[in-house]
């Protein structure tokens, strides 16, 4: 081993020290795991946003079951994971369902604050009668 190389803990093939990733299989050549870089990566994973959305968004409106078929093929990087669609997919729509329902529940509590002054005022009437 030269002395400006290190070895790939994945594939353990040799390559320059200077290198980010290592070139035979593309792990990253600092792999420190802590609790923060854990939870970046589960976050990261789940959450990441690219064009694979759109390749399997669109496909899912209108052909939804060329998705489950390319699956089953093998040819999972072009599209988005299935676990990674759902997971957003819910996240978007839990935010504008809040957006959507926050002003009917506003409506709503007012109501029962309306409700709730005039049974108070009815008992207080009935008592003093
Ligand atoms: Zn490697």
């Amino acid at each position: 081993m030269e002395p400006n190389t290190t070895t790939c803990k994945n594939c353990e093939q040799t390559h320059e020290v200077d290198f980010e990733f290592c070139p035979y299989c593309g792990q990253k050549t600092d792999v420190d795991l802590t609790f923060g870089v854990l939870f970046y990566n589960t976050i990261s994973n789940y959450f990441s946003f690219d064009a694979r959305f759109f390749k399997s968004f669109i496909p899912l409106m209108f052909k939804p079951g060329i998705l489950a078929k390319r699956f089953i093929e093998g040819k999972r990087l072009l599209y988005l994971h299935p676990a990674q669609m759902y997971l957003f997919i819910s996240v978007v729509f839990f935010f504008l369902f809040s957006i959507v329902t926050r002003e009917s529940i506003s409506k709503l509590d007012n109501l029962f604050e309306e409700g709730f002054k005039s049974e108070k005022i009815s008992d207080t009437l009935q008592t003093k009668l």
